[in-house]
């Protein structure tokens, strides 16, 4: 009669421990649902994540970077003289979710500077790094610009881009196809270290030769990047939906209602200080 209610225990302790894998199991299931299909800014590295819902091709405007950049290197593009600063060069091509967030460090293969031997010409004047700083990648390492590039936002482009190489061709053949830099100088928008222009004048400018409303970040007052949006299959779309350009015009950009586009030298201005390459 003793052993009864010690066996009730027993029981009901190993209820309980049921009970609670049970929900331990539920609670490992949300959260690698989560993990596995939310939109997440910067995931860990290698992880399946939802598909994306359009590109973004963010460019940089080179004299404003180089600006505030001291330093040369043989990686520098700032420094080199054959390397243009009044182009818009690109930073990268990203893969968002319409809700502001993006995914990062997809599955894939890391970066292999092989893969893009061919393209090594083109991507070093459109595409060049401008910083002797390395980048992060998504292996806990550092890497070069177009490592971290790849494997943080060019992993998650499958499956419309599915490749290293592709990624880079893909990126360079947008921009060439809309030539920001030609836009802005045909609207008078022309490399100035005294001229200031209207943040509208640029995002009309845009807008009437792509269709498509553009995103400007700025530093000092300076256009730092400005970004094209894509639908998956290259169409142009607004980066910024409709109701909110107005209010992104006043407050949200980190443009001043005037902005300029400095007009920096590499060869010239790093003379003194350029390393032999
Ligand atoms: P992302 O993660 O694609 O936004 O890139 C940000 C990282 O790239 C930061 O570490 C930046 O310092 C670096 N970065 C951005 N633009 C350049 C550039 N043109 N050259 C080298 N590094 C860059």
């Amino acid at each position: 009669m003793a052993f009864l209610p010690i066996q009730i225990v027993v029981l009901m302790q190993l209820l309980m421990i049921l009970v609670a894998s049970l929900c331990l199991m539920k609670i490992n299931g949300v959260d690698l649902g989560e993990e596995l299909t939310g939109g997440v800014h910067g995931g860990g590295s290698g992880q399946e994540q939802r598909e994306f819902d359009y590109f973004k091709l963010a460019l940089q405007w080179p004299g404003t970077i180089c600006q505030g950049n001291h330093r040369c290197c043989a990686s520098n593009g700032c420094c080199q003289g054959s390397n243009s600063l009044s182009e818009f060069t690109i930073h990268g091509l990203w893969p968002d979710y319409n809700d502001g967030s993006w995914p990062s460090c997809c599955n894939g293969p890391r970066y292999d500077s092989k893969e893009i031997s061919t393209l090594t010409d083109v991507l070093k004047k459109y595409w060049p790094s401008l910083s002797c700083s390395k980048s992060s990648t998504c292996h806990g390492g550092k890497g070069t610009f177009w490592a971290h590039e790849w494997e943080k936002h060019g992993t998650c482009c499958s499956p419309v881009i599915r490749d290293e190489y592709s990624y880079f061709l893909t990126a360079i053949n947008v921009y060439s196809k809309h030539n920001v830099t030609q836009v802005l100088n045909e609207a008078g928008y022309l490399p100035s270290n005294s001229e200031k222009y209207p943040l509208g004048g640029i995002i009309t400018a845009i807008q009437n030769a792509f269709h498509a409303t553009p995103e400007l970040q700025c530093k000092g007052g300076a256009v730092e990047e400005l970004h094209l949006c894509f639908f998956k299959d290259f169409k142009p779309r607004d980066c910024i939906s409709e109701p909110h350009i107005e209010s992104y015009l006043v407050a949200s950009s980190s443009c001043p209602k005037y902005v300029s586009l400095p007009d920096v030298q590499a060869s010239s201005r790093y003379a003194d200080t350029r390393v032999a390459f």
